[in-house]
C-alpha cells in the first residue's frame, strides 16, 4: 500500500490517496478519514481480497485493528498449531489463539468502516505504484474434502526436502475446507506441494483443489526507509512481514493504522515533508523493528540446520520456544533445552545469538 499525500489540494481532489485496499490500505484510509482528511482509497480489483493468502491471524490482530471478532469475516477459530519435524516422527503442540479469516469479507468490513468515516472508495482503478523485490514464493490451494486430525489446529511441516527454506501449511477453515500451501525460496513449489499432498493420503485422499494461486511475499525484512516527501509505504510494499512465518496481515493492519493517523495529522498541519511523515516509520519500527529483524535472523539460522538436526531440535523444544523463535523473541530460551546435544546446542547458540 502506498499512502500518497497530495501536497497541493485543488478542488475536487484529495488530501490523502491510499493505493491498495489490502489490510494496510483499509486501515490507513479509515484513520486518515477519521482525522478529517479528504481521503480516497484506490484499488485495482473490483472485489479485493482474492489475492492468495492462507488467511491466518493471531487473535491479537483484531483488537489492534479495533474490530471485534465476527462470523461475518471469521471462517474458523484456531486454538494452536501442530509443528511436525522433517521426518514427521515428532509433533510440537504450539499453543495460541487465532482465526482463519474470510479475507475478502474482512477487507470489505474494514473498507466499509473507512467509507462510513468519509473515505471515498474507488475500486477497479489501477495506479502506477511502487513495488519491491520479493524473495519467498508462496503457492496456496483452497481445498475441500480434507480429513484433518483437529480442525482447530494449524499444521506446519518443515524440512529442506519438503519445502526448501520454507514450510508447508494446512490452515483449516472448517467442514473439511482448508488453505493448503507451500512457501519456498526456489523453484518447484507446485511439484513439492503436489508431492506433499499425494504422500499424505490420510488427509487428502478425498480432497479436491478448488482454487490455486501463487504470490510472492517479502521476507527480507523492512526497507531501511519507507517514507519520502508526500509518501508512505505500508505492508508488503515496505517489507513489514514477519520473515520466518511470512505473516503480514497483522503488521500491515498496524502499519496502515499508524500511517493513516500520521497522514491525518500531516494534513491538519499542512506539512507533508518526510521529516513529519517519518513519525509513522518511527512508531512502526519501535513496535516491530526488532521483532522483524530477529525473525529474519532466526530464518537465516534455520536455513543452516539440516533435516536431521531439525528432527533433534523439534524433540527438545517446546511449543512456546518455537513461537518465540519464529517471532524473533528471546531465542536464548531454546538453548537450555539442548543440553542433551551439546554440539548441536553450540551450533544453535552460534546461529541464534550472532549479531
Ligand atoms: C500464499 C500466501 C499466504 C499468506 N498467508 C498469510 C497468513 O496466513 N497470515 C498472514 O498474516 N499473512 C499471510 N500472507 C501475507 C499477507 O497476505 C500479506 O503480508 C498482507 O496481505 C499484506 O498486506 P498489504 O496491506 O501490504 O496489502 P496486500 O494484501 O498486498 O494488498 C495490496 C492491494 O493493493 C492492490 N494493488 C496493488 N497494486 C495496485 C495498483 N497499482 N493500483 C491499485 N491497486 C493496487 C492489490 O489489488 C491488493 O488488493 C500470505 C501471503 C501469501 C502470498
Amino acid at each position: 500500500m502506498v499512502a500518497a499525500l497530495l501536497q497541493q489540494t485543488p478542488p475536487d481532489t484529495f488530501d490523502v490517496a491510499v493505493i491498495g485496499a489490502g489490510p494496510s490500505g483499509v486501515m490507513a484510509a479509515w484513520k486518515a478519514a477519521e482525522k478529517g482528511a479528504k481521503t480516497i482509497l484506490i484499488e485495482r480489483e473490483v472485489n479485493p481480497g482474492r489475492k492468495v493468502c492462507a488467511e491466518g491471524i493471531l487473535a491479537e490482530a483484531l483488537p489492534d485493528a479495533e474490530i471485534a471478532p465476527s462470523s461475518d469475516f471469521i471462517a474458523n477459530t484456531i486454538s494452536g498449531a501442530f509443528l511436525y519435524s522433517p521426518d514427521e516422527t515428532k509433533k510440537v503442540n504450539v499453543k495460541g489463539n487465532g482465526y482463519i479469516l474470510d479475507k475478502p469479507s474482512f477487507l470489505q468490513t474494514l473498507s466499509k468502516r473507512a467509507e462510513r468515516s468519509g473515505a471515498i472508495l474507488s475500486y477497479g482503478t489501477t495506479i502506477n505504484a511502487i513495488g519491491r523485490d520479493n524473495r519467498l514464493v508462496l503457492l496456496g490451494y483452497s481445498m475441500t474434502g480434507c480429513e484433518l486430525e483437529d480442525e482447530r489446529k494449524l499444521e506446519i511441516y518443515v524440512g529442506h526436502e519438503k519445502a526448501p527454506s520454507g514450510y508447508v501449511w494446512i490452515f483449516p477453515k472448517g467442514n473439511g475446507e482448508a488453505n493448503v500451501g507451500i512457501g519456498i525460496k526456489g523453484p518447484n513449489a507446485r511439484r513439492l506441494l503436489d508431492h506433499f499432498i499425494a504422500s499424505h493420503p490420510r488427509m487428502f485422499s478425498h480432497a479436491k483443489v478448488e482454487r490455486s494461486l501463487a504470490a510472492p511475499v517479502p521476507i527480507g525484512g523492512e526497507l531501511d526507509e519507507y517514507v519520502a516527501d508526500n509518501m508512505m509505504l505500508c505492508g508488503d510494499a515496505a517489507g513489514q512481514v514477519i520473515p520466518l512465518t511470512g505473516a503480514g496481515i497483522h503488521t500491515s493492519l498496524v502499519a496502515g493504522k499508524i500511517a493513516g493517523e500520521v497522514a491525518g495529522e500531516a494534513v491538519k498541519l499542512g506539512d507533508y515533508s518526510s521529516s513529519r511523515l517519518r513519525k509513522y516509520q518511527q512508531r512502526f519500527k519501535s513496535l516491530y523493528g526488532e521483532h522483524i529483524s530477529n525473525s529474519l535472523k532466526s530464518l537465516e539460522s534455520f536455513e543452516r540446520f539440516s533435516d536431521e538436526e531439525l528432527n533433534i531440535m523439534t524433540g527438545y523444544l517446546e511449543g512456546q520456544d518455537l513461537v518465540d523463535m519464529a517471532h524473533g523473541l528471546s531465542p536464548r530460551k531454546a538453548i537450555g533445552l539442548m543440553i542433551h546435544h551439546p554440539a548441536l546446542a553450540i551450533k544453535v547458540a552460534y546461529q541464534l545469538l550472532r549479531d
